[in-house]
């Protein structure tokens, strides 16, 4: 279901930029998100969202955006994606995500957007006018098997079409490249589908995987997930029981093989495993290393 509200303000601002992406402000469009991901840790009862899969329209984000947005002193990078996927498919018909870039790129702030779509090839030009501030595209890919992320993320494009996206912003000069995350324990951490994400990137022209291997849980998140987990991969749920209980941060089996395998890997093909682009174009941003197992992956 698809419903229209309207927000009290569009832009949140972090004291300092995260250290992974450099993103100093959010900016979060719609509530809920069509791609369905079951692990998506947008389910936690801490960010207030009761019904996931109802999709909520803030109609009037671009009239806050036009106040909000000059208003801020500091050109920090403006981050999409965070609760949600700002090109999921609702995005065609409402054009938010478009809207609010053609505002960044008049104001001259840089943007890091996450997505699963390839949606975002509609605003490849847009793109290329913030880039020439700084505009990177992160595609969240867990798997490479186009068939095992129809099962994991229902409603977003398949990984061959992400894969496609990153060629052609890639071949159009636009700074992209992988979120490899979560990894899921027993689904997706075996060598075989990292080394496959990381080939296919390479062919892609992925400047940049950023992996964390494992995924989180908490509350009704955890829920849902098991519930889906049930039902595709019976008896899974009671391997992830008796390994994690209750914990909040549940690894992959093998990590340290895996990120060790993963940063040879991506070595070999001159991918760099942390946004360097940022790092170097900003060097006040201390990028710090990643702290595998703790991130749920969005968008
Ligand atoms: S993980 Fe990302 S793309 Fe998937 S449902 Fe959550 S916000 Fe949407």
């Amino acid at each position: 279901m698809i419903k229209e509200i309207t927000a009290k303000t569009i832009l949140s601002s972090a004291k300092h930029p995260d250290p992974w992406f450099g993103i100093k402000y959010t900016m979060n469009l719609y509530r809920g998100c069509q791609h369905q991901c079951i692990y998506c840790d947008s389910r936690s009862e801490c960010y207030q969202i009761e019904d996931f899969a109802e999709i909520l329209v803030k109609v009037n984000a671009i009239e806050l955006l036009k106040n909000e947005l000059p208003s801020k002193r500091v050109k920090g990078t403006v981050g999409l994606g965070s609760m949600n996927d700002c090109y999921m498919s609702v995005e065609e018909r409402f054009r938010l995500t478009q809207q609010a870039l053609e505002l960044v790129a008049r104001h001259h702030f840089p943007v890091h957007i996450i997505t699963k779509s390839d949606l975002v090839l509609r605003d490849t030009d847009l793109l290329a006018e913030i880039g020439k501030v700084y505009a990177a595209v992160s595609f969240t890919i867990t798997t490479a098997d186009d068939g095992l992320a129809a099962k994991l993320e229902p409603g977003a494009p398949i990984p061959s079409r992400r894969y496609q996206a990153i060629k052609t912003l890639s071949d159009q000069g636009i700074y992209t490249g992988i979120t490899l995350m979560p990894v899921l324990p027993f689904i997706e951490d075996n060598e075989e589908n990292i080394a496959t994400i990381i080939h296919r990137a390479h062919d892609a022209g992925a400047k940049y995987i950023i992996a964390s291997f494992g995924m989180t849980m908490r509350d009704r998140q955890r829920a849902y997930y098991y519930e889906r987990l049930d039902r595709l991969f019976p008896g899974l749920r009671e391997k992830y029981e008796k390994r994690f209980g209750d914990q909040y941060s549940c690894g992959a089996t093998n990590a340290g093989k895996l990120e060790k395998m993963f940063r040879e890997a991506c070595a070999r093909y001159g991918i760099a495993t942390r946004m360097t682009q940022y790092a170097t174009e900003h060097p006040q941003i201390q990028l710090g290393l990643f702290d595998p197992g703790t991130h749920s992956g969005k968008a």
